[in-house]
C-alpha cells in the first residue's frame, strides 16, 4: 500500500505501554543491534498532557503515565478469573517464578530513579474498611505490597527509560495508529496509519518485520482481537462480565469512597460459577454511552474539582465462568443486544424500586427522583426484565451488603443504567508469549495478560525474551 518503498526491522512493537517498552528493553539486552521500531497511536511523552486529563494513550501507556501505584504481589499470567475456564486456558507464570520477575521490574524502575518506599499493608482507613467489608460478607479487593511513585518519579523514570532505549537504537513512531498486518514469508507487514494518510494513499507507511509483539493495551483489546483473529491466531472469547452501572447520592458512598476512591468489592459465588462485583467507581463523576464490542454500554468517567457531581457511579457486574455463562447465567451475554434494540443510540434507566416492582420508570418519575440522572440522554424504561433472574437476586444481595457499609446506597431511587458490559479474552501462547502464529507475540492488558502496571511490565520481559529468542532461530 501507498508509494514510499517498506522499511524493515527485526521487531515491531505496537504499544509503548509498559509492556511495550519493557519488552523493547529486554530485546536490546538480549540482542544488542537488533533493529526494533516501537509505534502508538498516542503522543510522545512530551506531547502528552502531564496529568493525563482524558487521555490514556502514549508513551508510557494508560499505567504509569497516569496512575503511580505498583503492585508487586502475587498474580498470575495470563490472568484467569477463579473459575471455570475454557478448554486449554492455562497459566504460563505464576508462583515463585512471577516474584522473580517482579523484582527485576522493581529493581530497573529503582535504577530509572523510582525512590518511593514499599508499604506491606494498606494503610488504617483502607484496613478498616476491609474489616468492616468482611464482617458484611463481602470482599474487599486490595493489592499489596505496593508503592507509590509521585507524578514527579514517574515521569523521571519513563524519560530514563526512553534515553536507554534511544540509546540502543530503537526507533519510535507516535501518532501512528497500526492498521492492517500481512503475514509475509519473512514475517509481518504492517500498515501504520497516519493523519496524513488518511487523506493520501502516497503516505500510507508500510513497514516490514521479522517478529511483531501487539502490545495495544485495555482499550486496544478490541482491536487486537479483531487483527490476531485475522491473521489466524488462536483467540477464545471468555464469558462476557455483564449487570447494570448504577448511580447514588455521593455523600452515601462517601464512608467508601473517602478511603479509596475506587473500591473494589465482590462476592464469589462458588455454586454458581461466578463473581458479582463493583467496578470502575467514579465518585463525583457521571454516566456516558460508550462504543464497545459493536453495542452501546454504561461507562462512568471521574470528574475533578468543581466539576464534580452530587452522584456516585459504579458498575455491578457478574463475571461466569464457562460454566456458570452456560447455566445460572443464561441470557446475560444477550443482555446489551436487548437493550440497545430497546433504545437506539442511548442508554435504558430504571429506578430501583420500579426494578424491584417489575414495572418500568416513566418519564414523570424520573423528573421527581430525588437522585437527578447525570445521563440525561439515557431513555427511562425497563431493566428488569432484561437481564436473567440470577442476574438480579446477585445484585440486590451484594447492595444490600453495600448498604451496612455505606446507608443510603439501596434507597428506591438509586437509578441503575443498561446495559454495562466487559469482555475478556485468552490468547494461547507459549511460556515467551508466543501466539499460536511463529514470530507473532502479544503482551500487556490488551490480551488479558496483564492488569497493572507491574503485571504488565512482566509479559513485556517475556515477550522480550520471546522476541530475541525468535529472531535467533
Ligand atoms: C486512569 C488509569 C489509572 C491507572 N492506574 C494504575 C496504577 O496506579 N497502577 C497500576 O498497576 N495500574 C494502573 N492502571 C492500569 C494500567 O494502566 C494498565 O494495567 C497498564 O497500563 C497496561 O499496560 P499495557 O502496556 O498493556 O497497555 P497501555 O499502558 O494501555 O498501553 C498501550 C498503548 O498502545 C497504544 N495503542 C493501542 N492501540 C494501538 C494501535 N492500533 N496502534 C498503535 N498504538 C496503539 C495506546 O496508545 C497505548 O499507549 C491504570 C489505568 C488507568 C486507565
Amino acid at each position: 500500500m501507498g508509494g514510499t518503498p517498506a522499511m524493515r526491522y527485526d521487531a515491531v512493537i505496537v504499544g509503548s505501554g509498559m509492556a511495550g517498552l519493557l519488552a523493547a528493553h529486554r530485546l536490546l539486552r538480549e540482542r544488542p543491534g537488533a533493529a526494533a521500531l516501537i509505534v502508538d497511536a498516542g503522543p510522545a511523552l512530551d506531547a502528552r498532557n502531564r496529568y493525563g486529563t482524558g487521555e490514556w494513550g502514549g508513551y508510557g501507556g494508560a499505567g504509569l503515565f497516569l496512575g503511580g501505584r505498583v503492585y508487586l504481589g502475587a498474580a498470575t499470567i495470563p490472568v484467569l478469573p477463579p473459575l471455570s475456564l475454557p478448554a486449554g486456558a492455562h497459566v504460563v507464570l505464576e508462583g515463585k517464578a512471577y516474584a522473580e520477575r517482579t523484582r527485576e521490574v522493581n529493581a530497573l524502575l529503582d535504577r530509572l530513579g523510582a525512590h518511593a518506599p514499599l508499604r506491606d499493608t494498606p494503610n488504617e482507613g483502607v484496613t478498616q474498611a476491609m474489616e468492616r467489608a468482611a464482617e458484611a460478607g463481602l470482599e474487599y479487593v486490595t493489592s499489596y505490597p505496593a508503592r507509590f511513585l509521585s507524578i514527579e518519579e514517574r515521569m523521571g523514570v519513563l524519560r530514563a527509560l526512553h534515553d536507554e532505549l534511544g540509546a540502543a537504537g530503537v526507533g519510535f513512531r507516535f501518532g501512528a495508529p497500526m492498521t492492517a498486518i500481512a503475514r509475509t514469508v519473512e514475517g509481518y507487514r504492517l500498515t501504520l496509519g497516519t493523519a496524513e494518510a488518511a487523506a493520501s494513499e502516497d503516505t500510507a507507511q508500510s513497514i516490514e518485520t521479522r517478529a511483531l509483539l501487539l502490545a495495544p493495551g485495555r482499550y486496544g483489546a478490541e482491536w487486537l482481537v479483531r487483527v490476531a483473529g485475522e491473521l489466524g491466531a488462536g483467540v477464545v472469547p471468555l464469558a462476557p462480565a455483564f449487570g447494570v452501572r448504577i448511580e447514588v447520592p455521593r455523600a452515601a458512598y462517601a464512608p467508601l469512597t473517602d478511603v479509596n476512591p475506587d473500591p473494589r468489592l465482590q462476592r464469589t459465588l462458588e455454586d454458581a460459577d461466578a463473581m458479582v462485583k463493583t467496578y470502575a467507581t467514579c465518585p463525583g463523576g457521571i454516566v456516558t454511552a460508550v462504543e464497545r464490542y459493536g453495542r452501546l454500554v454504561a461507562s462512568g468517567v471521574p470528574l475533578m474539582g468543581e466539576e464534580r457531581t452530587p452522584n456516585t457511579t459504579f458498575a455491578v457486574l457478574v463475571q461466569p465462568g464457562v460454566r456458570g455463562a452456560a447455566e445460572r447465567w443464561r441470557g446475560g451475554e444477550a443482555s446489551a443486544a436487548l437493550l440497545n434494540e430497546r433504545a437506539p443510540g442511548r442508554l435504558v434507566v430504571q429506578r430501583l424500586a420500579d426494578m424491584q416492582a417489575g414495572r418500568a420508570t416513566m418519564a414523570a418519575a424520573l423528573a421527581a427522583n430525588s437522585i437527578a440522572p447525570t445521563n440525561r440522554a439515557a431513555q427511562p424504561g425497563a431493566l428488569h426484565d432484561a437481564y436473567p433472574d440470577a442476574y438480579w437476586r446477585a445484585f440486590e444481595d451484594l447492595l444490600a451488603r453495600i448498604e451496612r457499609l455505606a446507608p443510603g446506597v439501596a434507597t428506591g431511587d438509586t437509578l441503575l443504567y443498561g446495559p454495562a458490559e466487559e469482555r475478556f479474552w485468552y490468547f494461547p501462547t507459549d511460556e515467551r508469549l508466543q501466539t499460536t502464529l511463529p514470530g507473532l507475540f502479544v503482551a500487556g492488558d490488551g490480551p488479558g495478560q496483564s492488569q497493572g502496571i507491574v503485571q504488565a511490565a512482566v509479559t513485556g520481559l517475556l515477550a522480550g525474551e520471546g522476541l530475541a529468542r525468535h529472531l535467533a532461530g
